[in-house]
């Protein structure tokens, strides 16, 4: 049988290809974004309490009515936002299968979707999926900074979307208020719908200010924003975030939502409602994870890597073209393989910079969500590259 492809160009996503190389030789893990410390005690014990109970069975399909009001108390507390838990409150499977639903919801055969690149690797692929066109804009080094005019440009009467994520992975920027308020007048008019990717919403460093769409009514109104709680509370198996919405896009959403997986994890999701009244652990966030990108950069400072800006999320960039002039897949793999720690090609993030080949960037990417003696360790092998 001729099997079709779907999606002729994809391989198995950068971050299985690492992690699994890395547990294969016993390297240090900094390549796939995930923390290598547990989640608090309470809220697994929660978890477990409510298992007990018997939150085993499916929750209802947009998510547990406590937690969507609890999701809508933390908005309002934060961004100053009323938003409706019944209607504008979707909790999924997990910030990935979130942007997957919001995309397959509105993306129909030839439509044109705006990609900021370097961009987390699913956003093409799930536009691909539903027959979507992939637009390109392309960020460089070292500051990805985007040219909102060059955007505009890219907009036809086919653009139904534009996906942006801040703080963004993988190149630690973050959108301020002068880029929404750019987005805005840019969508202003037209019927283009804005994908908000704000999973990092609380790793955001140096005193800056995470720039929610949520904060911007007008914006609001085409907006859906994805959010995860395994960014913000350490359990990225746990496999739960949420998509708020307006009510006319929510509805929209959830059409998807429940043919894609139906509901999210039941017990989590009852562990969340009562963990995330107290927002001191989110709140703490942006000192705790300053925290550990500071403690690597200083494990690193022995190293010849030079490190790239980082405002946000727990990924840190490092420039190695002052070690070598090979192709950053090629790098990664040498770097896990001969001197034990495991990074992401920056490549892997745009579409058209086929891994293994020769890019104009010589970056990487590390993920710093680790406990101190593992970055430490880190630094110490990286000293000898
Ligand atoms: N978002 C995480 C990262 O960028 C990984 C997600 C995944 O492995 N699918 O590393």
């Amino acid at each position: 049988m001729h099997i079709q492809s779907k999606l002729p160009k994809v391989g198995t996503t950068i971050f299985t290809v690492m992690s699994g190389l890395a547990t294969q030789v016993g390297a240090i893990n900094l390549s796939q974004g995930f923390p290598n410390f547990n989640p608090s005690e309470r809220l697994q014990q929660l978890v477990s309490e409510h298992m007990a109970r018997g939150a085993n069975q499916y929750s209802p399909m947009p998510g547990v009515p406590l937690l969507r009001e609890r999701i809508a108390e933390k908005i309002e507390r934060i961004y100053g936002a009323k938003i409706d838990p019944d209607t504008e409150v979707t909790v999924t499977a997990g910030g990935t299968q979130a942007i997957f639903c919001a995309i397959a919801a509105f993306v129909r055969p030839g439509d044109e979707v705006i990609l900021l690149e370097p961009c987390y690797d699913s956003y093409r692929p799930s536009v691909e999926t539903v027959g979507g066109v992939p637009v390109i804009h392309a960020l460089s080094a070292p500051d990805y900074r985007v040219d909102w005019a060059a955007v505009g440009r890219l907009i036809t009467p086919r653009t139904r979307m534009l996906c942006i994520n801040t703080p963004q992975n993988p190149t630690g920027t973050i959108l301020r208020e002068s880029d929404m308020m750019a987005i805005n007048n840019m969508l202003r008019g037209t019927e283009v719908i804005l994908m908000s990717d704000e999973v990092y919403e609380h790793l955001i460093y140096d005193g800056e200010q995470h720039a929610s769409a949520l904060l911007y009514p007008e914006l609001y109104a085409r907006t859906l924003a994805i959010y995860s709680f395994g960014k913000t509370y350490h359990n990225t198996g746990w496999k739960t975030g949420y998509c708020v919405a307006p009510p006319d896009l929510t509805r929209e959403f959830r059409k998807v939502h429940q043919f894609n997986v139906f509901s999210a994890n039941h017990p989590m999701q009852a562990a969340f409602a009562d963990f995330m009244v107290d927002p001191a652990e989110y709140l703490g966030l942006p000192a705790f994870y300053q925290k550990k990108r500071d403690f690597f950069l200083e494990a690193m400072s022995g190293t010849r890597f030079r490190p790239l800006p980082c405002k946000g999320t727990y990924f840190q960039l490092f420039d190695y073209s002052a070690i070598s002039e090979e192709p950053d897949l090629d790098f990664c793999k040498r770097l896990t393989t001969e001197f034990g720690v495991a990074a992401i090609p920056v490549s892997s993030f745009y579409s058209d910079r086929v891994p293994g080949e020769k890019t104009a960037d010589r970056v990487i990417r590390f993920c710093f969500a680790k406990t101190e003696d593992l970055l430490a360790q880190a630094g110490r092998l990286l000293e000898r590259v």
